[in-house]
């Protein structure tokens, strides 16, 4: 049962985050983990394909090990970072890579992305960013899992986001709210500038 729910919950939360503009086109992934510490499985998306088109046949199911057991297709090119995750974090239950526009946009830029009010106890002033290296790559796996051994949210340079939570749907809301937190300061940014200057002579 705990199996039939996770599955029919990856679904739901594939859609919404579809619907929410983080994950456009083909791109991002999302995954759960179901089971103990030292036996557990993974529920993830399958690779190209858009998380608007995740139904349950499409749900990867693996092994701790990366080994598929059901669902159609391939497991998303990302799935030995989120398996690295979750040997690394016994807490995590959850894992969502977008490449929500705002944030994404940062992290093609040298700017940052202030942690505002909402990202809990703050070590840092900022997002963190790691040093890129290419999607679906066991490099990117490693620098990504290690960034996350102390933190929940991370930059991945010139890609998108990472985000871990205690399951899926506390996952997915920081993936919202690190979207979120972006575009606000892509705001604050802009209008902070010199306002522009209205001069009240014209000639007629
Ligand atoms: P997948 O479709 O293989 O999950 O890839 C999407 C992505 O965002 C890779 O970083
Ligand atoms: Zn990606």
């Amino acid at each position: 049962m705990e199996l039939e729910s996770a599955r029919k919950n990856l679904v739901k939360i594939s859609g919404h985050l579809y619907q929410q503009g983080l994950v456009p086109g083909k791109s991002g992934n999302i995954s759960c983990k179901i089971g103990v510490e030292n036996d557990f499985k993974v529920l993830i998306t399958p690779s190209g394909v858009s998380l608007r088109d995740v139904d349950e046949k499409k749900v990867i199911i693996v092994d701790q090990e990366g080994k598929q057991l059901s669902g159609q297709g391939k497991p998303s090119s990302e799935l030995k970072m989120h398996l690295n995750i979750y040997k690394k974090r016994d807490d995590v239950q959850g894992v969502v890579h977008t490449h929500s526009p705002y944030a994404t946009g940062f992290s093609f830029s040298k700017e940052n992305i202030s942690r505002m009010e909402g990202f809990g106890p703050v070590e840092s002033p900022q997002i963190h960013v790691v040093e890129y290296a290419a999607p679906g790559t066991d490099e990117l796996a490693e620098i990504a899992s290690r960034a996350l051994e102390n933190d929940d949210v991370l930059i991945l340079k010139d890609h998108g986001v990472l985000v871990v939570g205690k399951n899926l749907d506390d996952a997915a809301l920081l993936a919202e709210f690190t979207e979120s937190t972006a575009k606000t300061e892509f705001v604050a940014r802009i209008i902070s500038r010199e306002p522009i200057q209205v001069h009240l002579k014209r000639s007629r």
